[in-house]
């Protein structure tokens, strides 16, 4: 090694051993003819003193931040007055006698004490240099811990980890593929795997019970601030279980790491809340729990209101749903009706409201409260003195649902219910195992196709298949969805009941996935899973806003890498070689927007 210790671990107990650092020039400082560089590396840092006696005068004046200096001298006991309680390494300083300069460094192209400050595209632009910095590098190793504990607790639990192809065919999970040319089969396409569902249903078929795997899994689609196109899972199947059996291991999994990670005991079993629980009452189907604030339904009352905004929208077949806000009914007016452009944002005409004050009602609903509908509401809202009751009407219901998950967001904070360090899961259950697909009206899986319907629902699947609920459980972290999962179909013909009821032909049924029916009727166990979002997890525990931040070489919304430049042209040549042709001038695809609901990338 050309060094003999790290930048971090010296203490007043070396003090007279002669010693060899490498590391980074952090900072330089002139002291009475004397020079103190203070040496960076993972571990830490040192104080260096370099003297003009024993330094050539000419080396010292060419030495800059972030050269790569190696330093041989010998450990000292700093000056009493001089120590350095806040660091490490604070007792002790390096008094050098031979420095070599290993590695040059020309001026910076940002300012390294500007933090998180900098200007993003240049920080990824130079991410090598971005990563040097000690909170950058404590965000690694927090990524690093946690995928070592999750293998720990799952490896004794007796979890096998398994690997599965990257290039291989379609996987779907509701996303488009990242396709591959194939140089041996010209004009076919590998895919990227979206996940490895089918092949971990496989492992099950083979008898590999317990399987995980923490794999890299492609999507192409749209950006967000908490998507990228390439992420990473902690995937895993279990045979013979039921949802119970499947939660019990992420729960115990979740406090092993939580507790390894933060030192934080977190509380079993997590709520559950149904998904048609969670859309009324938190306006979201991850909701942020740290907030205790809570949304009613209304839509019943509003006839009997005789406030025309209210009845319009049910009669339209939308819906009016309200909010109590604890104490912000002494809010100054100006600063409640400043709630209104939140709602407006998401469509919704306008924000009506109420208070409570000791003088009994005030506002502009106030005035339709006076009949027993009013009584009722007030009952319902739970308002006390002091408090706001805020409502939105709308004729779609998915206007009033995503106004009002903006206005809870908004209000949790204002109210101080977000705190960064406190961890709060839950599961959300009985997902709708369709959604209407928005052009065609079909049928489209929720999740994917091989989650398994709710027994109670499967006489439902051919008449009315949005009515049927799936055996799939969402994990959610403080308003993220952090995992999914459910319990699979294992039976061949219910398995192409599904396909059927999705609109796929027996033919394209079986040219997609034959494998997998096939696999199904060679004796296929019951089983189930989940894959959890390590960006994500990750990007909670160290109290970051994006996943860009936690994952080394990120791509910018707009799918490209900074660093590297990718993606980039081709030669003709190689083209060729793949038997592929490019359009001279490809269209680009709009930018993306920030999206409301989360999911696991
Ligand atoms: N394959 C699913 C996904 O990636 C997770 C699961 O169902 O286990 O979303």
């Amino acid at each position: 090694m050309l060094r003999s210790h790290t930048c971090g671990e010296l203490r007043a107990e070396h003090v007279g051993q002669e010693v060899t650092l490498v590391g980074w020039i952090d900072t330089i400082r002139d002291h009475g003819g004397l020079r103190f560089i203070d040496l960076r590396d993972r571990y830490g840092r040192t104080q260096v003193t370099l003297s003009p006696e024993t330094i050539d005068a000419a080396e010292l004046k060419s030495l800059r931040s972030e050269q790569v200096l190696q330093v041989t001298g010998q450990i000292e006991s700093r000056p009493d007055g001089m120590k350095n309680p806040r660091l490490a390494t604070g007792d002790i300083e390096l008094v050098a006698t031979v420095v070599e300069m290993l590695g040059d460094c020309p001026a910076l192209p940002f300012d390294f004490s500007g933090g998180d400050l900098v200007n993003e595209e240049l920080r990824f632009q130079y991410r090598f240099l971005d990563m040097r910095r000690p909170e950058v590098q404590r965000r690694f190793q927090l990524r690093s811990d946690l995928q070592h504990e999750l293998r720990n607790f799952l490896h004794q639990q007796n979890f096998i980890d398994l690997e599965t192809p990257m290039l291989t065919k379609s996987t779907p999970e509701g996303a488009r593929d990242f396709l591959v040319p194939s140089r041996l089969n010209p004009s076919q396409l590998y895919a990227l795997p979206q996940s490895p569902q089918i092949f971990k249903q496989l492992f099950m078929v083979a008898g590999f019970d317990r399987y995980m795997q923490i794999v890299r899994c492609f999507r192409d689609e749209d950006l967000r601030a908490d998507r990228q196109p390439e992420f990473t899972q902690l995937d895993l199947e279990m045979a013979c279980v039921e949802e119970d059996d499947v939660i019990e291991v992420i729960e115990g999994l979740m406090a092993h790491v939580v507790k390894s990670l933060t030192g934080q005991e977190v509380e079993t079993p997590f709520l559950r809340i149904s998904y048609d629980d969670a859309l009324l009452r938190y306006s979201s189907d991850a909701p942020d729990l740290r907030s205790d604030l809570e949304i009613f339904d209304l839509s019943d009352l509003a006839a009997d209101l005789g406030f025309k905004v209210f009845s319009g929208a049910v009669e339209a077949g939308g819906a009016v749903r309200g909010m109590r806000v604890p104490g912000a009914g002494l809010w100054p007016r100006k600063q409640i009706e400043a709630l209104e452009a939140i709602v407006k944002n998401q469509g919704a005409g306008g924000l009506a409201w109420m208070k409570s004050t000791e003088n009994g009602l005030a506002g502009p609903v106030a005035r339709f409260c006076d009949g027993d509908a009013g009584s009722r509401l007030v009952e319902r809202s739970g308002l006390q003195v002091g408090d706001l009751c805020c409502f939105v009407a709308d004729r779609s219901k998915r206007v009033v649902i995503n106004s009002l998950s903006f206005l809870r967001k908004e209000l949790a904070q204002k109210l101080g219910h977000i705190k960064p360090d406190v961890l709060k899961f839950c599961w959300v259950t009985e997902f709708p195992l369709f959604d209407e697909d928005e052009t065609s009206g079909n049928p489209v899986p929720c999740h994917h196709p091989f989650t398994a319907p709710h027994p109670d629902d499967l006489d439902q699947l051919e008449s009315s298949p949005l009515k049927v609920r799936a055996r799939a459980y969402d994990l959610v972290l403080n308003g993220f969805e952090v995992g999914g999962g459910s319990i699979r179909i294992h039976q061949r013909d219910l398995q192409e009941r599904v396909f059927e009821a999705i609109g796929l032909s027996q033919d394209e049924a079986k040219s997609k996935f034959s494998f997998l029916l096939d696999a199904l009727k060679y004796g296929a166990p019951p089983h189930g899973g989940i894959a959890l979002g390590i960006d994500r997890l990750v990007m909670i525990l160290a109290g970051d806003e994006s996943i860009r931040e936690v994952i080394a070489f990120p791509k910018t919304q707009r799918g490209t890498c900074q660093l590297t430049g990718a993606p980039t042209h081709v030669s003709d040549a190689q083209l060729k070689e793949v038997g592929l042709k490019v359009a001279d001038t490809p269209e680009a695809v709009s930018t993306p927007v920030e999206g409301e609901e989360g999911d696991r990338r």
